[in-house]
């Protein structure tokens, strides 16, 4: 059984860390079991997310079905800048996606860096079931997926575009955190003047027959170098499905989610007993202790789903989002809070 004084001794956290866990990490929150089927993602659009894996999920679909439609949604939609078409460009003026899909069989598919597709977690998902590999990256992911009947798209809106160039004039790199709620219920989270440049959609679904699947789908960090990949298209760090035990996915900056492998370790942690809430802390608590000056100016978040079809979340920073529908609720919660 997990022993909360236990777990909070075990932390052992400095007195800077803990300053920044008072202040700006999420409270836990006790979520009761809905039980399946459940569907969670990232953020305030994974709300309308949620609703297009809701349709396959409440038909008695398949999660892993469930969760490439719900991705689909943001990745279409231009007004999100940071997933998928209309998102942000690396420095040198690219639109490159990281997605990622794993199944309750324990199969998985990526793409990394790949320009011109607007659906990447379809190519994600089509490289897991049509070859013997896992990831694609580049080039040989754009190649893979025309010749596997995706068109080839300009993905650089005009708003994107002028971002970019905007950003040109101080070329700083500088992840800007999505730390305000400033949800608008008629639309999705808009900051004015694209204050943010990073958020990720990952989605986790419990399906009717008690299968998990994830996927994990963005254009990664704003003006990153070209070439860079972050956690989101890497089995075991932006995503991790082990059907046995339950799923988790992370937002943020991943080069920290990558150096501690985070969301298999969130389900390694669910594995030895924790619920989905102490083990996104517990490996939010591994990044803030290993680099806190980092960690100070970070935005980090996990998300986890069991095979109860218990959910929760953690981030360093107060202002994460996830979106939850199951049969008895479609509901957004901030900070643990629920919106409506
Ligand atoms: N994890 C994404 C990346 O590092 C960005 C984000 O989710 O905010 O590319």
């Amino acid at each position: 059984m997990f022993n909360r004084r236990k777990f909070i001794k075990a932390s052992a956290l400095s007195a800077s860390l803990l300053a920044i866990g008072k202040k700006n990490a999420l409270a836990f929150t006790v979520v009761p079991n809905p039980g399946p089927p459940v569907v969670i993602s990232t953020w305030d659009f994974g709300i309308p997310a949620n609703k297009a894996a809701w349709k396959v999920l409440s038909a008695g679909g398949r999660a892993l079905d469930a969760v490439e439609q719900g991705v689909h949604v943001p990745e279409a939609d231009p007004k999100i800048q940071t997933v998928g078409y209309g998102g942000f460009p690396d420095r040198d003026g690219h639109v490159t996606l990281d997605s990622c899909i794993m199944d309750e069989f324990g199969n998985c598919g990526a793409v990394a860096g790949m320009e011109h597709i607007i659906h990447p977690i379809s190519v994600a998902r089509l490289v897991m079931e049509k070859t013997p590999h896992v990831m694609l990256v580049g080039e040989g992911a754009l190649q893979f997926a025309l010749e596997n009947g995706f068109k080839k798209e300009n993905l650089l809106t005009k708003e994107s575009e002028k971002a970019w160039k905007e950003w040109l004039k101080t070329a700083k790199y500088e992840p800007v955190m999505n730390i305000e709620n400033k949800y608008d219920k008629a639309a999705p989270r808009k900051l004015p003047g694209n204050q943010y440049n990073h958020d990720t959609i990952g989605m986790l679904a419990l399906d009717a027959k008690g299968n998990l699947s994830g996927a994990c789908t963005t254009s990664g960090m704003a003006y990153k170098l070209h070439g860079r990949v972050g956690d989101s298209p890497i089995i075991g760090a932006g995503l991790y499905i082990d059907n046995e035990i339950g799923g988790a996915t992370s937002t943020g900056v991943g080069e920290e989610v990558i150096r501690n492998v985070g969301s298999f370790l969130v389900v390694e942690l669910m594995r030895q007993g924790h619920s989905p809430e102490e083990a996104c802390k517990e490996a939010v608590m591994r990044i803030i202790k290993k680099k806190p000056d980092i960690a100070k100016n970070i935005q980090v978040g996990f998300l986890a789903l069991n095979k109860k079809g218990e959910y929760g979340a953690y981030a360093i920073q107060k202002g994460f989002s996830y979106a939850v529908c199951t049969a008895q609720k479609d509901d957004l919660l901030i900070d643990g809070k629920s919106y409506y």
